[in-house]
């Protein structure tokens, strides 16, 4: 069984104060899945099922900024609070549901399944999540797509899980093979190679002391994510099962990684 993650990066205008699809990206990659899921010969992992998350991008993150989700707040402007949980929920499953007619237009039998509606976190980290429904659908040859989205938290009333701790949690439940994660750069870089000429490509990641240098050199936003990308991985190589992170905007790179293909990228993995 293979998990999918696809980048908000990836399928839409990431940086848009507006929400913008990347149709050009979408239909590109649904058709890309498509060939993987029917190709003549199919690779071991994905005979067992596939999974997709995508992450949120350009429909997620202006109402989360307008309402501080994920900031913490005092319970008297919980009201307002709950206007933007609902906003921020609402904008995202638009974006699932634009992805899924795709997936369904290449032949992809793709059901939604928004994470606000069976996930709730302790501290922003998944607590509660029934997962036999996810098991099911697979189970029954249908590709699941799941997104970052806004749970209720039993702490912090509100917060926001990634797409990337989805892929942590499920990952272990339902006992992967491995990870492909695509996103708009080929991998991991000493720096951000998107502003640094001099970023050196890592090859691969086996342990968090392998990028403790990024940490030290960013404050919290600086690399767009990429070294919670990588912890959430790390974590599940310390439970045998690895992963990829290569470079969605490249042509036939999906499908190659899915067919279990060598892709340039960064390996994270135990061995
Ligand atoms: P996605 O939306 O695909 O999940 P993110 O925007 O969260 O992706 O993360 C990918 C971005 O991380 C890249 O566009 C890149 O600019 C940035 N980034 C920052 N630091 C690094 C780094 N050290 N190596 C690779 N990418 C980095």
């Amino acid at each position: 069984m293979i998990i999918l993650k696809i980048g908000g990066s990836i399928l839409t205008e990431k940086d848009s104060a507006e929400p913008k699809v990347d149709y050009k990206n979408l239909n590109r990659i649904a058709e890309e899945i498509r060939q993987s899921l029917y190709a003549e010969e199919i690779s071991n992992d994905l005979i067992d099922g596939l999974v997709i998350v995508h992450g949120a991008g350009s429909f997620g993150h202006p109402p989360a900024k307008k309402y501080k989700i994920g900031e913490p707040f005092d319970m008297k402007d919980y009201f307002s609070k709950k206007i933007g949980f609902s906003e921020v929920q609402n904008e995202v499953k638009k974006l699932n549901s634009i992805i899924c007619e795709a997936l369904i237009d290449y032949g992809i039998p793709a059901i939604a399944m928004p994470p606000s509606s069976f996930i709730t976190s302790h501290n922003k980290r998944i607590y509660d999540c029934n997962l036999e429904l996810l098991k099911t659908y697979i189970e029954e040859g249908f590709v699941p797509v799941l997104f970052g989205d806004v749970v209720i938290d039993d702490e912090v009333k509100i917060a926001v899980i990634s797409g990337d701790q989805i892929i942590q949690y499920i990952a272990k439940f339902l006992k992967s093979d491995r990870i492909v994660l695509g996103t708009d750069v080929d991998g991991v870089y000493t720096k951000n190679p998107k502003t640094h000429d001099d970023a050196v490509h890592i090859d691969k990641v086996s342990s968090i002391e392998d990028i403790k240098f990024l940490e030290s050199t960013t404050n919290v936003d600086v690399t767009g994510g990429m070294v919670g990308k990588v912890k959430e991985l790390l974590d599940l190589a310390e439970y045998g099962i690895s992963s990829e992170i290569i470079d969605a905007n490249e042509i036939g790179a999906i499908s190659k990684a899915l067919q279990g293909e060598e892709v340039r990228g960064t390996k994270i993995s135990k061995d």
